[in-house]
């Protein structure tokens, strides 16, 4: 495994107040998992996600926005109006909750998170894995979708967990002052 690689993953847990050595397990772990991912392609998701975030990405969400670059490369995708390429259905969670509109009110202490729910129906979701179920996107991402500030649904899907993320610190902090 090129160096480079742990550096972009050591840099993504230290730029979120992660010590690296206490993290070592989990370094890997996001190592393993991204592995299918070029690495010139994982650094600048890297990059974008430190600028972007309010805390440590999953890995799952260092993967999506891999993904949706991808779709900007152009390649060995069809044209597709529901996953724009991607072949992958994203919603948006809270904890384990499939959050399905904007008006949802977290009951819990947690935070929101992305994840795969499952394939699309058309192609691209077929070249990926035909026994995963076929999903289909929630209106709450086609909503933020039809602003048009994005590539693919999936990217939609990631803004929404920032922001979302963002304002609950925002409550929170209001609240303790
Ligand atoms: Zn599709």
């Amino acid at each position: 495994m090129s160096n480079k690689r742990v550096d972009a993953i050591e840099q993504l847990f230290l730029s979120f107040n992660r010590e690296v050595g206490k993290n070592r397990s989990l370094v890997e772990n996001y190592l393993t998992n991204l592995i299918g991912i070029e690495t010139k392609m994982l650094e600048n998701a890297v990059n974008h996600l430190i600028m972007n975030s309010d805390r440590l990405p999953r890995w799952t969400e260092v993967k999506s926005y891999c993904d949706n670059l991808r779709i900007l490369k152009k390649h060995e995708s069809v044209p597709c109006d529901e996953c724009w390429g991607i072949g992958m259905v994203y919603s948006v969670f809270f904890d384990d909750t499939l959050v399905r509109s904007d008006a949802f009110v977290p009951e819990t202490d947690s935070y929101y998170y992305e994840a795969i729910t499952g394939r699309c129906a058309c192609e691209n979701g077929e070249r990926y894995m035909k026994t995963m179920p076929v999903s289909r996107y929630t209106e709450l991402v086609k909503q933020e979708f039809a602003t048009g500030q994005y590539i693919a649904p999936a990217q939609a899907c990631s803004e929404i967990v920032i922001r979302k993320n963002r304002q609950l610190r925002e409550l929170v902090a209001e609240n303790s002052n």
